[in-house]
């Protein structure tokens, strides 16, 4: 086995690091304002271009090859080290943008590829959440155009995006639609807070009466979960990824903290109440890790779609509490100063809490993982499609 990365992997890594540390410098002004200023948006755009870290997740013709999940993953773990979300500010379109017809393509998906527009996603509605099945908002048929009515909450980047891609009812069939956020009739209801400090806004919005051509159907009628499903298995190993990187980052800064304060007339580090929140975070750092470059291996090598969701589903399972955990020590080891929002490590440790909620919560995953051993036994999940024939 060669855990080693290619010389390319190590380039993508640094340019990712380089990008995340000049990032830092917005990091305080975010929790402030609980975002950045236009100006400051215009200037981390062009930090992002820079770096070469547009849509690391696209492909940049429609057709072609889809960015590796491995490298992906490389990204997602440095940007990960970053407070205030600005992780996000690197754009990742939703990857269901790959089933664009050429025309939605040059409209929607290269403009965001490129940064000239950006997309939310919206699912969620006041009583449809971990359960999508019964969608409420509808899009009825009528002549070139499909009307839609409904209610959507928790979209994420719903106040600068300038299309929504939202999931629908098509006669009971669940399907994606690209709407454009000046269509008459889209209207922000309300910009909740909440517990995080986040770079971008969730509003709820209301869909009244909206006249949506029918060539802006994503996919194709009753195609929505399939466009959603891939969505989600690729972001539910980017979670892991993310997340470790914060998990990594509040951790080297806890380490360092250790090493240098005394109380009792020794540095805290000797203590080994203190060793043991640091041990206890390195096994869930390391561990995690190599579980989520080993998923993304297998993804990028053609683990079969259900395997590869169920494993992408313990990844974010596995992922996001651990690094709850890891955030939750790393203020312990910082005392007082670990509950200071002008600390990084509280800034992350109220960040990652989201992560065992969105893109379906920890209670969901060990719900998928279950179906997956109950339909289809142990092999799918257990085996390690590295080891071929053998497993
Ligand atoms: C900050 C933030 C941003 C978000 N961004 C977006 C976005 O951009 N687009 C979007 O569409 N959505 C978004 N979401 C929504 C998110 O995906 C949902 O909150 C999540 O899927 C859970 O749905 P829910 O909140 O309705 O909780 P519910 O589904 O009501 O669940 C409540 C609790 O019950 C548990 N539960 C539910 N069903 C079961 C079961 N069968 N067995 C055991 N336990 C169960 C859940 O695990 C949870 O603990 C966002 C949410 C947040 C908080």
């Amino acid at each position: 086995m060669d855990f080693r990365m290619t010389s390319q992997q190590i380039e993508l890594k640094m340019r990712a690091r380089a990008w995340t540390e000049a990032m830092y410098a917005f990091e305080q002004d975010c929790e402030e304002n609980n975002g950045l200023t236009p100006a400051q948006h215009a200037k981390v755009k062009q930090l992002v271009l820079d770096h070469d870290l547009a849509a690391v997740n696209m492909p940049r013709q429609l057709g072609g090859p889809s960015p590796s999940v491995t490298d992906q993953a490389i990204v997602s773990e440095e940007i990960g080290r970053l407070t205030g979300a600005l992780w996000d500010t690197a754009w990742r379109p939703a990857n269901a943008l790959r089933a664009c017809t050429p025309q939605q393509w040059e409209e929607y998906g290269l403009p965001e590829v490129l940064g000239d527009r950006r997309s939310a996603v919206s699912i969620t509605e006041p009583n449809v959440g971990s359960d999508a099945r019964h969608i409420a908002t509808t899009a009825v048929k009528d002549g070139d155009s499909y009307i839609v009515n409904g209610e959507k909450i928790f979209v994420t980047l719903g106040d600068i995006a300038d299309f929504i891609i939202t999931l629908c009812s098509v006669d009971g069939a669940p399907t994606m639609f690209l709407i454009d956020r000046d269509t008459p009739g889209v209207e922000v209801k309300r910009v909740p807070r909440f517990t995080h400090s986040f770079v971008y806004e969730h509003p709820e919005f209301i869909f009244t009466d909206v006249r949506v051509p029918a060539d802006k159907m994503l996919g194709e009628v009753g195609q929505g979960f399939e466009l959603t499903r891939d969505w989600f298995v690729e972001e539910r190993i980017m979670i892991g990824a993310r997340t470790l990187g914060a998990a990594d980052r509040a951790t080297r800064l806890a380490t360092d903290w250790a090493r240098e304060r005394e109380q009792f007339g020794s540095r805290l580090i000797n203590f080994q109440l203190i060793q043991d929140l640091l041990a206890r975070n390195a096994a869930d750092i390391l561990t995690n890790r190599a579980f989520v470059y080993q998923i993304a291996w297998e993804a990028d090598h053609g683990l079969d779609r259900k395997a590869l969701h169920a494993k992408a589903a313990v990844i974010k399972l596995s992922a996001s509490e651990a690094s709850n955990r890891c955030l939750d020590n790393a203020v312990q080891v910082f005392g007082g100063r670990g509950y200071m929002r002008e600390n990084p490590v509280e800034r992350l440790w109220r960040e990652v809490r989201v992560d065992r909620i969105w893109e379906g919560t920890s209670e969901i995953q060990k719900l998928i993982i279950g179906n997956e051993f109950a339909k289809r036994g142990s092999s799918g999940l257990l085996d390690y499609a590295g080891a071929g024939e053998v497993r």
